[in-house]
């Protein structure tokens, strides 16, 4: 075979098979950080436990892409992502199930969680006829607008349950729902066209990114439907400024692969693992959380993450 067809064909494999990955790839991965630091122990422990739980029912899942292929590209090239023009039918018992799991593994994993935790299913929105209205309100909020609408609705109060933590377990409850969609368009189309900061599928702004390691392309993660898109490293993905000058990146003396790329233009920020330095590709679900104190550095730094700067950047889109 033309070694440059195979490349090809690996790269492509590489940009829509890698989500789930394996169970033994994560622990392989988290391994590494816990070998530098056991601090991490538990919130590793977490992390797997819930990514365990969304691997585990991704198979019960099943949502359908109502746009044709040349409608989905032509949305790309129009910069509209797949949930602008399409709903997502969610299961109401599979979202319940996946969201009692989750829960359980929190509480499993932190025995110090709150109780209510236990009981969060119960709450009104999860009701039979309440869910399909929650799930629409909420469907395209970023962190801070979901946030915003526990506390709004009294959510918090009524459950007796920290907003943060209401809406983690909501956001790692949807994700498989959102993953299966994702994986579901890669079967008509891939994800060439996109070029935004934000995701093709679902909106999320993408937090973290990847040189990879066989041609140093930079490659955009969604944390929330895990959607891999290719955007260039000479642009920042948030505001599209190209002036060299005012884009740079720092890293913590002694791990050089582990960097913040900084927009002095717009002041936001984006964690990158280097895979041509490290030498390897990586999971950047585990890279996230791994690398928590280059988001402590960034923010005192003066820089903000993108998740702030969603809600514009949806507008623009829309
Ligand atoms: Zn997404
Ligand atoms: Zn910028």
């Amino acid at each position: 075979m033309d070694p440059g067809w195979k490349m090809y064909q690996e790269r492509r494999k590489s940009m829509e098979d890698h989500y789930p990955p394996s169970l033994k790839r994560i622990s392989e991965e988290t391994a590494f950080y816990l070998s530098k630091n056991s601090d991490q122990t538990q919130i590793f422990s977490l992390y797997k436990s819930i990514l365990a739980t969304q691997i585990a029912y991704l198979d019960k899942i099943h949502v359908s892409v109502t746009l044709p292929e040349e409608q989905l590209k032509n949305n790309f090239r129009n910069k509209k992502f797949v949930l602008s023009s399409q709903k997502l039918d969610i299961d109401n018992e599979i979202f319940k199930g996946v969201m009692s799991s989750i829960c359980q593994a929190i509480k499993k994993e932190s025995p110090m969680a709150p109780d209510p935790l236990l009981r969060l299913s119960l709450a009104e929105e999860f009701s039979k006829g309440n869910i399909d209205g929650f799930l629409n309100s909420i469907a395209l909020l970023n962190k801070d607008e979901l946030i915003n609408f526990i506390e709004t609705n009294e959510m918090d109060k009524r459950t007796g349950l920290d907003s943060e933590i209401i809406a983690f377990v909501i956001f790692m409850s949807l994700s498989p729902f959102y993953s299966a969609l994702m994986k579901e368009v890669l079967k008509k189309t891939d994800f060439a066209i996109w070029r935004q900061g934000y995701c093709p599928i679902c909106s999320q702004a993408a937090t973290i990114a990847q040189h990879r390691k066989d041609d140093g392309a930079r490659v955009l993660e969604c944390w929330l439907c895990h959607a891999r898109w290719i955007f260039p490293r000479m642009e920042c993905p948030y505001c599209h400024n190209t002036d060299q000058k005012t884009l740079r990146f720092f890293y913590v003396s002694g791990d050089k692969a582990r960097q913040v790329h900084v927009c002095e233009k717009c002041k936001k920020y984006l964690k990158t693992i280097d895979s041509k330095v490290l030498g390897r590709d990586v999971l950047l679900g585990v890279e996230a959380i791994g690398t928590a104190y280059l988001d402590q550095l960034a923010e005192k730094e003066g820089y903000r993450p993108p998740s702030r700067a969603a809600i514009d950047i949806k507008k623009g889109a829309r």
